[in-house]
């Protein structure tokens, strides 16, 4: 009788045993999902951008935490301006660090290149976890490396002492990192490139590549949002006279100042493109045609006052310039690209006028309808 209430007891035992045993197959087999889901999502984005956004708030609500930060270092790539040019509110999202230089990643992971997991020590912790009202209790530091650079960590930390312990098995979270880092290194390689392919090399501003394919997003979104979008279509005079007298290289030299000083006559959100040789084109949107003028002579007076040195020599440059609107109907929507089309051509057609009553002058085609473009030319 002994022996069969002992081997009960130890039957028991085993019991509670396996079921332990089965809640933490269940957890981690839960646990591994939620990775995957994670990381699957990830590989899909397509920007910086989406990459922190989805990273800051779906990877909180993912690992259930109650803290999360992301720092990125600036040093590699102008990332602030790739995060504004897609209308990334950078100041405005606490949780994104973005760090100058490598120096607080170094001095925090110094040569053991492993995350750092378990108690928020302040002296180690509190940089990363600034943003926080309530500093957590137990943390993850991750650093994001690819090919020995650091790029980055991620920060995770929560109010239970538990959660990140030094004990803790790494793996799911060292695979992830491996991911964000690929991933993070992907999306800045993509942005860099995206912006080469879309740059003048010699003026710095946008190409006509990126102006076509701008031109259709701002009209798609203009007759979304019912904004108006302006186009100046910008062209120095008697250019090839600048070349003949003071030679190529002097027209190089003038044609990146010019296209600084329209640039600078701009908004931080419209568009500045190089058309061709010696033409530009502007977008600007939710101007009214009387603000777009006043724009338009704002930069052919600032060109005109240039003084430009070459070689010992004075260079002056005039600028004219055609302006034309489009304001999008309440109701109809029209093809994108034949209202892309219509507005440059307003915009070219009031330039050749410009060009025609004598120069250094701006022209306007004033509003244009949807579907036919204004054929003014004289
Ligand atoms: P208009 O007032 O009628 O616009 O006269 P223009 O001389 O400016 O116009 P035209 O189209 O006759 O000449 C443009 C010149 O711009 C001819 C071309 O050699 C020059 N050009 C085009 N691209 C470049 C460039 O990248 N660098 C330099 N230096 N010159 C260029
Ligand atoms: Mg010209
Ligand atoms: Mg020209």
């Amino acid at each position: 009788m002994a022996l069969e209430d002992d081997l009960n007891t130890d039957l028991r035992v085993l019991e509670s045993h396996l079921d332990s045993m089965l809640d933490s197959v269940r957890h981690n087999s839960t646990t591994l999902k939620r990775f995957q889901a994670f990381e699957r999502r990830l590989l899909d984005l397509n920007s910086l951008s989406e990459m922190i956004g989805y990273v800051l708030h779906d990877g909180k609500a993912f690992f259930d935490l109650d803290v999360i930060s992301f720092c990125l270092v600036e040093q590699e790539g102008p990332l602030t301006d790739y995060l504004a040019e897609d209308g990334f509110d950078v100041n405005g999202i606490k949780e994104l660090i973005l760090l100058k230089d490598k120096h607080l990643l170094k001095s925090t992971f110094g040569f053991v290149v492993k995350p750092y997991i378990g108690a928020y020590k302040h002296a180690r912790c509190a940089d990363f976890f600034s943003h926080a009202d309530k500093k957590p209790v137990s943390v993850a530091i991750i650093p994001l490396i690819r090919r020995g650079k650091f790029l980055g960590s991620l920060n995770f930390g929560s109010f239970h002492s538990n959660r990140f312990a030094n004990t803790m098995a790494t793996d799911f979270i060292e695979h992830m990192v491996s991911v964000v880092s690929t991933c993070l290194e992907n999306n800045l390689n993509f942005e860099m490139m995206r912006r080469t392919s879309f740059i003048d090399t010699l003026t710095g501003v946008n190409n006509r590549r990126f102006l076509e394919q701008r031109l259709a997003e701002e009209i798609d979104r203009n007759q979304r949002n019912g904004e108006a979008l302006g186009c100046l279509f910008l062209d120095i005079d008697f250019f090839k006279v600048i070349n003949d007298t003071y030679g190529h290289q002097a027209g190089d030299h003038v044609l990146v100042i010019v296209a600084a000083t329209i640039k600078k006559c701009l908004r931080n959100n419209d568009v500045l493109a190089r058309y061709g040789g010696e033409e530009f084109v502007a977008l600007l949107s939710g101007l009214d045609e009387t603000m777009l003028q006043t724009i338009a002579e704002r930069i052919r007076a600032s060109v005109q006052a240039l003084d430009i040195e070459w070689d010992g020599q004075r260079i002056q440059v005039t600028l004219s310039i055609g302006t034309a609107t489009y304001a999008p109907p309440a109701a109809v929507a029209c093809a994108t690209s034949e209202i892309a089309a219509n507005l440059i051509e307003a915009a070219d057609s009031a330039l050749y006028r410009a060009k025609h009553k004598g120069r250094n002058r701006v022209e306007s085609n004033g509003l244009i309808k949807a579907d036919s473009a204004q054929k003014q030319r004289a």
